[in-house]
Parts: C-alpha cells; structure tokens; sequence
C-alpha cells in the first residue's frame, strides 16, 4: 500500500488558517490598522466600501517595505516582530504571529503598494488567494497602502455568512474605535465610501475621546491615575451623572491592547457604587501598563481576552483608581454629605 499523508499546499493551508484570523471585515481592519501602528506611522487612513465586503484599504505613512519583505510579508509565520522565543515574553508590537497578511491575501484580492524612506521606488504587488499575480516597482509615497477587495470572493459560503452591511460597518466602527484610542498621538481618518466619518488629527487621550465620542464628553471626564510597583494605571472614567442606560462605552487596553475582561469591568462598576444606579453604566477608557511577563501573551489575535498571572491584585489596583478618582473630583455620595 502507497502512504497517503501530504503536506497540504501553501495556499490551502492560507485558507484554513484564514478561518481563524478572518471573520469578517472588521478583523481586515483590525490586523491593517495594528500593522500600520507598528511600523511606526504618524498617520492611518481607512477606507471602506460596502462594509469592507467590496474594498477595506488602510494606507500609513510608516516606514515601508523593501520589495523582498513586501513578498514575504504575505508569507505564513512571516514576521520582523520577534526573533526568539524570549521576545515572547516581551512583546510590544500588536503584531508577532505573522499570520495575519497571508490569512487576508489567502481569501480576497489584495493590492499593496509600499515603498521604504530614503528608496526611490517602492513596490506593488498583486495577490489573489495567496496566489501572486503582478510584482513591479512603482513610483509611490512613503508607508503602506494595503486594499483588501471582494473578502471571501472564494469562499462562497463565508461570503454568504457576513451580516448587513450596517452590522458590519457597526464591526468595522468599533475595531477603528479602539485602535484610535489606544493611540491619540496618530491621526486616524475614517471613510465610508465619500463620506467622512472620523477625522482624529493626533493629541492628548481626552481629545481622542472627544473626538469619537462627542463634545459631550468634554465635561464628563475624570482622570483616573495609579501608580504601583508591576501596574500602573491611567485615562478616563466617565463622571456618575454621564452613565448611560445602555451597556456604553467601556474600553480596557492592556499594554496599548483592547481586551475585554468581565472581572476589572466588575472592579470599576463596584467603584460607582452608590454613585449611580445599579442598571447604569458608567463610561472609562482605562490604560493598564504592566510587564509584559506578568500576562500570557499568547493570546489569539481575534480574541480579546488576556491572562494576568494575579488577578486579584490587578482587581485591586483598578478599584483604589477609580475611587480615588472619583474621591478627589468629590464626586462622592451626597447621602454622606452634612454629617
Ligand atoms: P505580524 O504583524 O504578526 O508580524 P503580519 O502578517 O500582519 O504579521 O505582517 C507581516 C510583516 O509584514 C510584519 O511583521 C511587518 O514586517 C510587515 N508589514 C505588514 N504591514 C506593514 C505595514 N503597514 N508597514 C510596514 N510593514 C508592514
Ligand atoms: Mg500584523
């Protein structure tokens, strides 16, 4: 009898591995916009077309590619973020898998055109499931341009899957959203089709968040700062009087990372308490600075959850800053008050 096991084929592989990375527009965006962040850009541009279903482009002023590392940027486990297996423990970068552009490339046609400072010409290249179909140097600025057309074009039955273009455009807001506000100091503009949605031009953390969420906010922010050995803590919570009804607006960035964590979102609610009503809910958007040794960063580039290796104490650390917080804006429980 013959064997029959066979390594599958590059672009199959892609694919599988798509399934994991790309589920829907809005992770395109996510991965784009990381990688322009840490190619050190003062400036993203994004561009969406039907919900990114027909085009999601994203263009940085970062510091490029050669025209090697723009073919192999698109290659499986490709990536300049680390080197060893100790910079595991030290990672700084959104990025580091290097799965994410040829995930993209492997389920949609993708145009990049890149060029390095100080190079004259830079580099265009043509993907089409992981399939490379034109590679010529091009006359182009410096940065990355990267559109990702027709996403799921071969993969009729994820295409078919992806939700209304106002559900993925909702997506598409909330990745661009946390992105921008993990980084004020980089401009971030957002558009649909011709129409602008976002012009964030770079300032302080306050500024961002005023400019995605409203002059509202203006006078509803508190700054919230703690400082501790292996944790420090700084950013914005929202004064009693500005919670909402609805869930709102609540942002952790761990180490500049958006992640979700019931446990510290339970740890700043418990702090409001007596402040507001238990079905409110206050707004924050919080910065958690710990050592990257101290969290488990294997964590999946689409999931949101981290590991800290003690909870407890960050539990801890979230609640003292949000009471002092709201302690040194007396903003304290007038049923205490004339005692
Ligand atoms: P990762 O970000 O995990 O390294 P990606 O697949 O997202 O993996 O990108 C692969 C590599 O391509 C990156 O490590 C980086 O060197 C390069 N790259 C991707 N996007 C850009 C960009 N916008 N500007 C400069 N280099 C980029
Ligand atoms: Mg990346």
């Amino acid at each position: 009898m013959n064997d029959i096991i066979q390594l599958l084929p590059d672009a199959i592989a892609n694919q599988i591995a798509a399934g994991e990375v790309v589920q829907r527009p809005a992770s395109a965006l996510k991965e784009l916009m990381e990688n322009a962040v840490d190619a050190g850009a003062s400036m993203v541009n994004v561009l969406v077309k039907e919900a990114g279903k027909n085009l999601i482009q994203v263009i940085d002023n970062g510091k490029g590619m050669s025209m090697t590392d723009a073919r192999m940027s698109f290659e499986r486990h490709a990536t300049s973020k680390i080197r060893t297996s100790e910079d595991l423990f030290a990672i700084r970068t959104f990025g580091f898998r290097g799965e994410a552009l040829a995930s993209i490339a492997a389920v949609s046609q993708v145009e990049m055109k890149t060029r390095r400072q100080g190079e004259e010409l830079g580099t265009m290249l043509q993907i089409e499931g992981s399939e490379v179909k034109k590679q010529e140097p091009i006359a182009t600025q410096n940065g990355t341009s990267i559109s990702v057309k027709n996403l799921f074009f071969n993969v009729p039955a994820r295409r078919n899957f992806l939700k209304s273009n106002s559900v993925e455009m909702k997506h598409l807001v909330e990745e661009f959203q946390r992105v921008a506000l993990s980084y004020p100091e980089i401009g971030f503009r957002f558009m649909q089709h011709d129409m602008e949605l976002f012009n964030l031009p770079p300032g302080k953390l306050s500024q961002r968040i005023v400019g995605i969420f409203g002059k509202s906010y203006q006078n509803h922010l508190v700054t919230c700062v703690e400082e501790t050995p292996h944790l420090n803590i700084r950013g914005y919570i929202g004064k009693p009087e500005s919670a909402k009804k609805s869930r709102g607006d609540q942002f952790f960035f761990v180490n500049n990372r958006y992640i979700k964590n019931n446990y510290l979102h339970h740890a700043v609610v418990n702090s409001y308490e007596g402040l507001i009503a238990s079905d409110m809910h206050p707004f924050y958007v919080l910065f958690l600075d710990i050592e990257p040794s101290h969290i488990d960063i294997n964590v999946h580039p689409t999931k949101t959850e981290i590991k800290f290796d003690d909870e407890r104490t960050v539990y801890g650390v979230v609640r003292s800053a949000i009471k002092q917080a709201l302690g040194a804006h007396n903003v304290v429980p007038t049923l205490n008050f004339g005692l």
